[in-house]
């Protein structure tokens, strides 16, 4: 059903459902909360503490007091209780003022600042007893908003379209389910969406992760069958250009890059079609491996692509690739395959793929929407493999000859769960960084630091340097104390007049995204304000600082992805971290971040930090592969799915019993959605 044939939302509303991605009331139930927010018990006026959020319950002192301004309604007012009182302020909210009016005792909810001796808040929530009772007792979702849709709003439209989409929906049969130690799939949803306390949360999540392992794994499994152990249908004997590549190289390559591109090597001229997985953190310098590859690929009259998750990825591999061919005097045409050049040369470039004039292609998965017939296929390259791990598998599957696959990594997984999750690749590391480097410089700091950071940055520009700016959010949202994008890079243009900055987030079209980017990549801008896209992969050797906005928003593995944008060559680089709410636990973690810049010592810090139990932490991957589970942080359901999917395989391979078709069906819509999917 089409959302906007949901009772009481109308145009407006569902265009903005739209905008936040939402077209179907199905993709309601998939729109997880990005938080939760618990009502906490009301406390004492003495007993509220400043920078933290707090309700305190107390009584109205006389009546507010409203201020007209001429752009701005300002009502004041005082409240206390016995232990002592707290002034109140709200900015252009009249609408208080009757809620206050009849005077009493109220639960006021919000930041608690100081004003000299004095406790304020700043906009609090108003809310009398029994209303507040009302709250106490659930928790409640906090779901990624955009302007002009309220969290109410999506509230209840979930709450709308949970009776409509959940019952009957479990797919695991009730002899399985009863095996293992998770609540139904029914329970979950709701659970997600609106819990009673955290432990209905974390026993959702629990359930919701689990699938998400067990469906991955399945979807694995049943592709793999279609494709194992194919044999070397592209040998590579000839290495020339390869050596005159190497040879020119502005640089060595590391020991551990000799070591797996030799692995790579091996598997090309050897008997069976290569599938590896190339894994090496942010920084290891993977690029380079696949570019020599696809050089071997190419002197042995086949084709190879380059599959980048984002279009700024692609572009800048491109890019690259030609600068790696002409500086060894090996210029020669490469395609590149994005959503933002023309139909023209879309089709241009098709063309001399399938005639075979173009040997070196980079793109994202345009590549497989858009059913590129190659010539003579030998190497598909996968950068970032874990973002479209299926997908990339389907393409494979429409050829009879089974191309080389090498998939490139930066998630440190330990090996023991790549294999569950890859089980059929083999892996090579690269396990240390180019020579050089010297280690990003770590700052953990409060918002307070901020015109020290802007300061730092303005110094750092001056000196023709560039910088990031990464916020949690695209658009502010009314629940949280947080900064958004949007907002964020319009406040800095005005703080900062004369430095050029540009702003980058996921809801640009992409021709959009690729100026904006393709301008910081070439100097055009000084500051680049920006949501994670820029996570994965992004090569800006001249950015040598990130500034990081409400950092305890991110989990410890993107914010080390993130990190990874900058350090990238022989100039000292910056990474600040700002706190922007205190917290002991998220301190621990950031301060975990600051004093290491090792991807895998971070995973296992992260793991131990949350404990194997802890299912309440942030979204961690960035992954669309999974919306919840995190393979480094979930190990114990990720066993427990990958036995579950062994013995169901082993019992009914072919899922043919009757209990078993609900999965057969799950795991076909599973790799229909992947296939789709737009990163
Ligand atoms: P990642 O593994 O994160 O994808 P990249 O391949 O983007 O890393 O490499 C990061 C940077 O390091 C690039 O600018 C690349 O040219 C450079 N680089 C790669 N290998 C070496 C090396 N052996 N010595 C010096 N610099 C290198
Ligand atoms: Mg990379």
């Amino acid at each position: 059903m089409k959302i906007e044939e949901l009772k009481g939302i109308g145009e407006k509303t569902s265009a903005l459902f739209h905008k936040v991605g939402v077209f179907e009331t199905g993709d309601l139930i998939g729109y997880y909360p990005m938080q939760y927010i618990l009502y906490e018990k009301p406390v004492s006026c003495a007993e509220a503490k400043e920078g933290e959020t707090a309700a305190v319950r107390c009584l109205m002192r006389g009546k507010p007091a409203v201020r007209k301004g001429q752009r701005m309604t300002i009502v004041t007012a005082t409240a206390a209780d016995v232990t002592g009182q707290i002034s109140l302020i709200w900015f252009n909210a009249p609408y208080i003022v009757s809620k206050l009016g009849r005077g009493g005792v109220f639960v006021f909810r919000g930041k608690i600042g100081m004003r000299g001796s004095r406790k304020t808040m700043e906009h609090p929530e108003v809310f009398t007893e029994e209303e507040y009772a009302g709250r106490m007792e659930r928790l409640r979702p906090v779901y990624h908003l955009t302007k002009g849709l309220s969290n109410n709003t999506v509230i209840r439209a979930v709450n709308a379209v949970l009776p409509l989409e959940v019952p009957g929906s479990e797919y695991l049969s009730s002899g399985l389910l009863r095996t293992l130690p998770l609540i139904p799939e029914e329970e979950a949803l709701r659970q997600i969406h609106f819990p009673a306390d955290t432990e209905e949360l974390a026993e959702a999540r629990k359930r919701l992760i689990f699938d998400e392992f067990f469906n991955f794994i399945l979807a694995m499994r049943f592709l793999r069958e279609k494709e194992t152990d194919a044999e070397n249908a592209f040998p590579m004997p000839s290495h020339a250009l390869q050596d005159v590549l190497l040879g020119s190289l502005p640089f060595e390559l590391t020991g551990s890059q000799k070591h797996a591109f030799g692995e790579i090597t091996e598997d090309m001229t050897g008997g069976r079609a290569m599938h590896r997985l190339l894994e090496g953190d942010v920084g290891s310098g993977k690029t380079v491996i696949a570019f020599l590859a696809m050089a071997r690929c190419a002197e042995n009259g086949y084709q190879s692509v380059l599959m980048a998750p984002t279009e700024v990825l692609a572009r800048q591999h491109y890019a690259k690739l030609r600068d790696f061919l002409r500086t060894a005097g090996k210029e020669e045409e490469c395609g590149l395959l994005i959503g933002a050049i023309t139909e023209k040369e879309k089709k241009a470039v098709r063309q001399k793929i399938e005639s075979g004039e173009i040997r070196y292609v980079v793109g994202t998965q345009a590549l497989l929407q858009e059913s590129v017939r190659f010539r003579d296929l030998g190497l598909l390259i996968t950068d970032e493999q874990h973002r479209f791990g299926v997908r990339q598998r389907e393409l494979l599957t429409l050829s009879d000859r089974i191309p080389h696959r090498l998939v490139m990594s930066a998630t440190p997984i330990p090996r023991t769960l790549g294999l569950i999750l890859y089980g059929d690749l083999a892996i090579s590391v690269l396990d240390e960084k180019p020579a050089g480097r010297l280690p990003i410089k770590n700052a953990l700091v409060d918002r307070s630091w901020r015109p020290q950071a802007y300061r730092f940055i303005r110094e750092q520009v001056r000196q023709g340097h560039q910088a990031y700016v990464i916020l949690s959010m695209i658009e502010e949202n009314e629940e949280l104390d947080a900064e958004g994008a949007v907002h964020y890079a319009s406040k800095l243009r005005k703080e900062m007049p004369d430095v050029r900055i540009g702003l980058l987030h996921g809801r640009m079209d992409s021709k959009s995204k690729d100026k904006v980017m393709t301008a910081f990549a070439s100097g055009e801008t000084d500051i680049l304000v920006s949501t994670t896209v820029v996570e994965v992969g992004v090569d800006v050797e001249n950015a040598t600082v990130m500034l990081i906005e409400d950092a305890e928003r991110f989990g410890m593995a993107q914010l080390h992805q993130l990190r990874g944008r900058i350090g990238r060559s022989n100039i000292q680089s910056y990474c600040i971290l700002m706190q922007g709410n205190p917290g002991d636990t998220a301190k621990e973690r950031l301060s975990a971040l600051a004093s290491s810049n090792d991807g895998f010592e971070i995973a296992e810090k992260d793991f131990e930090l949350r404990g194997p139990g802890e299912l309440l932490g942030v979204r961690q991957s960035g992954d669309p592969a999974f919306r919840l589970a995190d393979p480094a942080a979930h190990r114990e359901l990720l066993l427990l799915a990958s036995q579950t999917a062994e013995a169901l395989l082993a019992d009914d391979p072919a899922f043919a019993r009757p209990e078993n078709h609900m999965i057969r069906n799950r795991i076909s819509l599973f790799l229909e959605q992947r296939a789709t999917t737009v990163l």
